[in-house]
Formats: structure tokens, sequence, C-alpha cells
């Protein structure tokens, strides 16, 4: 008996649905295609309209705010400039050879549209007085308000009396990524008007790092920037140094800001190179450590693992492009995804 029930149940639903699924189809084939279009034309394009609207929504919120720039990053183009600035042999601080890289600098700066200023400055060294100058570039007519973030690298290779000392990897590789780097920017003027290119000269020791040998670049532009009290102007920075290496590994100093490297490795994990990313065992003292010490929160992206440095087998042939375009690369997905956010 409960059963039967259930039965005529069923029944009743389904011939209720029949009956208003013909009438449905009656009124429909009653109008015509003029008339429909009159009482629904309305409807249709308003979900239409709403549709697409979500779309956009939906792709403008989850899409790459400046589109995906870091894959304009050309390493090739990048070793080339590494190559221009080798073919100058060793440059170390006030040698002909680091006035013609300058130059060079300054030239390809200007080319791409870069405003180059020019901070030179003289220190005490182990060798007696030397001359140096920082080149700082930046987008024309910046407005006052506008917050920088750092990119830097030093251009200076050390000075080595018994040894032909090009540097290919330290003091090349980041200065020509940089001129790279110089360039894909100037195809995005909204990020490059929040960028400042650093070229530090003096990066290196004449003896051995201290408070007062080595990162004379570095500790001058710093000392300018606390005595300006500048420094709220910049949001942080990333320095590069020996990012050429054909065998890559990116050594994060220990004493790394922790934002900074959390959102580096994020970076290198999205562009899927985060194989090539790690910490160091220790700090490091660079170009970022002057920056640091005045609140400039700076990482050090540098491959520390390369059995030539300071050496003369510091050459070309130990470099790859690849190894600059995914240090590039990464920097530009840092600093279009994550940096400004
Ligand atoms: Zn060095």
């Amino acid at each position: 008996m409960p059963n039967d029930k259930k039965r005529r149940g069923r029944g009743a639903a389904a011939k209720s649905w029949r009956r208003w699924r013909d009438a449905g189809w009656q009124w429909w084939r009653a109008d015509s295609l003029a008339a429909k279009w009159r009482r629904w034309g309305g409807f249709v394009l308003l979900a239409l309209a709403l549709f697409l609207v979500f779309l956009f929504l939906v792709f403008r919120s989850t899409g790459p705010r400046y589109g995906a720039v870091w894959n304009e990053f050309s390493g090739e183009k990048a070793l080339a400039h590494v190559q221009a600035l080798v073919d100058l042999g060793p440059r170390p601080p006030e040698s002909a050879a680091i006035k013609k890289a300058r130059g060079y600098i300054r030239r390809y700066l200007e080319e791409t549209g870069w405003q180059v200023e020019e901070q030179p400055f003289t220190d005490q060294t182990p060798r007696g007085s030397i001359s140096f100058v920082n080149l700082i570039a930046r987008r024309p007519n910046q407005p006052r308000h506008a917050k920088y973030f750092l990119l830097c690298s030093h251009y200076d290779t050390k000075t080595f009396e018994s040894i032909r000392f090009v540097g290919a990897n330290d003091g090349g590789s980041s200065t020509g990524a940089l001129l790279e780097m110089a360039r894909v920017l100037s195809l995005h003027l909204a990020l490059a008007a929040q960028i400042e290119l650093v070229f530090f000269d003096g990066e290196e020791a004449y003896d051995t790092f201290s408070a007062t040998d080595g990162l004379y670049g570095s500790r001058y532009f710093a000392r300018q920037i606390s005595e300006a009290k500048t420094g709220k102007t910049y949001r942080g920075g990333i320095l590069w140094d020996m990012m050429g290496d054909r065998d890559l590994t990116i050594t994060l100093p220990l004493d790394s800001p922790a934002d900074l490297a959390r959102d580096i490795f994020a970076a290198a994990d999205a562009l899927q190179v985060r194989n090539h990313f790690t910490y160091f065992s220790q700090d490091i003292l660079d170009d970022h450590s002057p920056l640091d010490a005045i609140g400039i929160p700076t990482i050090d992206l540098i491959d520390f693992d390369y059995p030539p440095w300071h050496t003369a087998g510091d050459t070309m042939d130990k470099l790859s492009a690849q190894s600059l375009q995914t240090v590039g690369a990464v920097t530009l997905y840092y600093l279009s995804e994550l940096a400004f956010k």
C-alpha cells in the first residue's frame, strides 16, 4: 500500500511537468521571432553586458598588473652588455676602462629615456685618496611624492696587481643585466616611474672588507640619503651581484630582510625556478649592507657559490644568458606583482 501511493505520487508529478512543458512550448510557438525579441531582447542584452563586466572584473583582479613583463627580459641582450664591459678590460676605480664603462652605461640609459645623475666623491683607501663616481638613473619629470624602489649593481672590478681580472661575473654580470632591466622598464613607464637604478663604483676592497675599505660607493650613497633625511623616499631595494654563473645558485645572505626573502622565493616559485634560489650559510657584506643600515630594506641576489671568484678565471665562458634571464625575470616578477602591493 505505501508503495502504491508513492507510485501514484510520482505519476502525478510527471503529468504536471508535461502540462507545464506543453503550455510553454505553445506559448513560445505562438509568438513571432520579432515579438520575442521585443519582449526579451532587453533582458538578453543586459545579461550579456553583466556577463562581460563579470569577466572583466575576474580577469583584472587575477591577471598581472603590468602584463607578464618578466617575459620581456632578454638574457641574450644582458649578456651582450656584459661582453661589451668585459671587452674594456679590467675596470678598477679611476682607470681609463672604468671611465669608458661609465660612458657605455650612461649612453645606454639615456638612449632608453632615463635621466642620469653622476654622484662623484673621493674617499681615503689603503692606496690613498681615490675618486669614485656612482651613477643614478630615474625617469624624467617624476612627481616629488614618488616612492622609489632601488635596483643596484656595482660596476667596478677589483684592483689586482698580479693578475688580469676582468670580472665577467663580479661587476660585469649584474651591470649588464641592470642595463637590460633599464630597457624593459622603459617599455613600462608606470612601473619605471617607481624605480631608481644605481650603479655603484668602488664596491671592491683594496685589501679586505672593513668599515673603511670596500663598499665605497654604497656607503657614500647611503650617507647622502641619511644626511638629507630622504630615507623615507625609498621603500626598499634589490642588489644584484654575481648573477651570471652558468651553474646558477642565488645564495641569499642570512641577514636578508625577511619579507623580501619570502617574496623573492615566491617570485621564483611562480616562475618555476625556485631550485636556483637558496640561503647562504651566513651574512654577506655587500652593497646592500649600508642601505639596510640606514633603514632601507635591501636584499642581495648574489651567487656566492662561484669557484672563479676573484681569480683570473672570472671570464665570459663561465656565464650563461639563461642565468641572467632567470634572475632578471624573478626580479621583474617581484617588482610588478609583489613590491608595490
Ligand atoms: Zn668582488
